[in-house]
This record gives C-alpha cells, structure tokens and sequence, in this order.
C-alpha cells in the first residue's frame, strides 16, 4: 500500500503542477493515466461502476471544479483563471489501493477559496492525528468535524472516507461528522483507512449533475475535497500517500 499510496501522490503533485488556465480537464486525466501506467500500477477509478451510478467511471481522475465537490467526470472543460479545482486519485499496485484528493487553486487564487483549502486541509491533518491504536472513528470524525465548524465550514452529508486495502472501497464507513455506528469502530494497528473530509461554505443540500456522477452544491457555492490514505500503527498515523521529499 505504500508503493500504492506513492504512485497516487507522485500523480497528484504532476496533476497540481499542470492544473493551469487553458488546460482541459482531459488533459489533467491523460497527464495522470501515462504517470499511473508508466509506475507499473493501474487506476481503481477507470470503468468503476457502484449500484448508483448510471455509467463506468471515464477516467483514472475525479475532477471536481468550483461547485462540484466530489465525482466530477474529466471532460473537454478548460480551466479558468480563479478555478478551484479538486484532484482524486487511486492506484493499485500488486493488487493493493491507494487513494489520496487535493484541491488546488488555478491561477490567482481568491481569498476565501483560501480559507476553505486552509479548513479542509486542517480537517484532514485532525483527522488523521486522531487515528491512532485504540480510538474509534467518533474520535476521527469529531477531529475532522471540529476544525470544520471552527472555521464555519459545512460537509458534504452523507459521504466520508472508507476502509482501503485489496479494494479501493472497503468497511468500515469513516464519518466526517460524529454518528452512533462511528463510536462502536475502534481502530488497531494495522488497520488502513482513507480520511476524505469534503467542505463547503453554504448550506448542505447538494444535487448529482446530469452526468449521473458529478455531486454539486445546490447553492453554487464552492467545495474542497482533500484526502490521505492512512496507516494506523503502534508508532501513529503513517500517511500512505504523502509525498515523500527526495
Ligand atoms: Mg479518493
Ligand atoms: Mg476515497
């Protein structure tokens, strides 16, 4: 799972680093699957098809601009000065997941997009320092929560992060927000987990697009998803998709 989780974060610092004005949303995607391929891995994402959605998954990214917050399809949309864009990626390696999602900012970056990437990547960094032998997920969801309404930010209800390992999707459902079943999961070393809090600044209606796949704000206001798959060891919370300096 590491070889996994760092061919996932090689991908989205390459994804980041080409996220400018003009470029397509298919092109971030072509960028991602010759990286993932020439890494000797393969794409959890590519034809992935679960009982709600109408059509296979088009691409090796989930591309999510402005009011989409997850799912987003890559398309021929060109990025726009200002854009916020959100990045999900997965690899597999010798038949192990890794899954990690950024959220940058394309070009100028408005001021209040700041502050909700600063929030989300706050969310995510309490969530994972909460996951540790012995806690539950109530005490990851109520990390992830808790940096979330400080800075007044609301989630995206009804999704989370999920147990990782031979399938990209796996039990236990990780909440970002405290519920009763996250009280009675309590975590061991050597469990792996993915922690994806997802937030926005308006209210938390939300709507799929036409395109079956892409989960949209209903106010139009914009969403940032960040996300780490993680390690839970007797020495703390190992980041599998971190990327490594070298
Ligand atoms: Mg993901
Ligand atoms: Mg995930």
């Amino acid at each position: 799972m590491r070889a996994a989780g760092q061919v996932v974060a090689q991908t989205l610092q390459a994804v980041r680093a080409a996220a400018v004005p003009g470029v397509r949303l298919r092109e971030l995607d072509d960028l991602a699957q010759t990286i993932i391929r020439e890494a000797g891995a393969r794409s959890p994402f590519l034809g992935y098809q679960p009982s709600w959605a109408p059509t296979p998954f088009n691409g090796v990214l989930c591309l999510s601009p402005n009011e989409i917050v997850v799912h987003g399809k890559p398309n021929g949309r060109r990025l726009r000065d200002g854009d916020l864009l959100s990045i999900d990626c997965g690899a597999i390696v010798d038949g192990w997941n890794g899954d990690a999602a950024i959220t940058v900012r394309v070009g100028e970056a408005r001021y209040d997009d700041d502050r909700l990437v600063t929030a989300a990547e706050q969310a995510l960094q309490a969530g994972i320092a909460a996951a540790v032998p012995g806690a539950t997920l109530l005490d990851v969801a109520s990390a992830v929560d808790a940096v979330a309404r400080r800075h007044g930010f609301t989630h995206l209800p009804d999704h989370g992060g999920h147990g990782i390992g031979r399938e990209m999707h796996e039990p236990p459902f990780v909440p970002n927000e405290p519920t009763r079943d996250a009280a009675r999961h309590r975590l061991r070393a050597g469990n792996t987990i993915a922690i994806e809090p997802m937030l926005h600044a308006g209210g938390s209606r939300y709507r799929t697009k036409k395109d079956g796949w892409s989960i949209a704000t209903a106010d139009g206001k914009r969403a940032a998803h960040v996300e780490h798959t993680v390690a839970v060891t007797d020495t703390g919370p190992e980041i599998l998709t971190a990327t490594t300096s070298r």
